[in-house]
């Protein structure tokens, strides 16, 4: 997408060889035209897969989640909390997910009331590296009797396995930006479609 592009290349920061940071836009402070922009271009993507509701990860995964869900005529996202809770029972689904990020695992969980049986899902998250995160939501997916009907995806980053697995899997995968690489001068350099 070519304004998510010139986002990247304008405020995007490389972290070393595998991180990108774009707390200018997306992550910390949000360009809100960007970011609607962004919603629309996957809604128009997933509409004929006529999702039910988008779920995401908490936090940065909800602003894009809300745009899409906004431009797909409003339906509901659901975000997976992260962490542990006093009130862990049969009523919440729960996946345990390694945090890219972080270097730490985390259980994300779902009460089962807002993923109803039989809905339609669209996974929906700012990055995909190594797909753990879309891995632990279709987990939750499955176990609360759901289907993925898609996955969308602001900034994946092509040089790490998640996007090459879930397309082989042959799920319906879209990334908005692919980030191919970060050469040795920290330039991140991106896939044109
Ligand atoms: P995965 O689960 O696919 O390995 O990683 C995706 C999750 O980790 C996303 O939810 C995102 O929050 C975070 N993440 C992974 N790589 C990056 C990155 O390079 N930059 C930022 N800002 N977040 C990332």
């Amino acid at each position: 997408m070519k304004e998510l592009n010139e986002a990247i290349r304008k405020w995007g920061k490389a972290i070393g060889k595998d991180v990108v940071k774009v707390d200018m836009f997306l992550n910390h402070r949000i360009d809100t035209a960007l970011i609607f922009r962004m919603g629309e271009e996957l809604a128009d993507r997933f509409a004929s897969a006529r999702p039910d509701l988008i779920l995401t990860v908490e936090a940065s995964g909800i602003a894009l989640a809300l745009a899409c869900a906004r431009a797909l005529g409003n339906i509901p996202v659901v975000f997976a909390k992260k962490g542990s809770t006093v009130v862990q029972n049969e009523e919440m689904v729960t996946s345990k997910v390694y945090s890219f990020t972080h270097k730490t695992e985390n259980t994300i969980r779902v009460d089962r009331r807002y993923l109803p049986k039989g809905s339609r899902v669209l996974i929906v998250d700012d990055f995909l590296a190594d797909g753990q995160a879309v891995r632990g939501m279709t987990d939750l997916c499955v176990q609360a009797g759901c289907t993925v009907c898609g996955v969308g995806i602001g900034i994946e980053k092509g040089f790490q396995s998640g996007g090459d697995t879930l397309r082989r899997q042959g799920t319906d995968l879209y990334s908005l930006a692919i980030v191919d690489h970060i050469d040795e001068k920290g330039n991140i350099c991106l896939r044109e479609a």
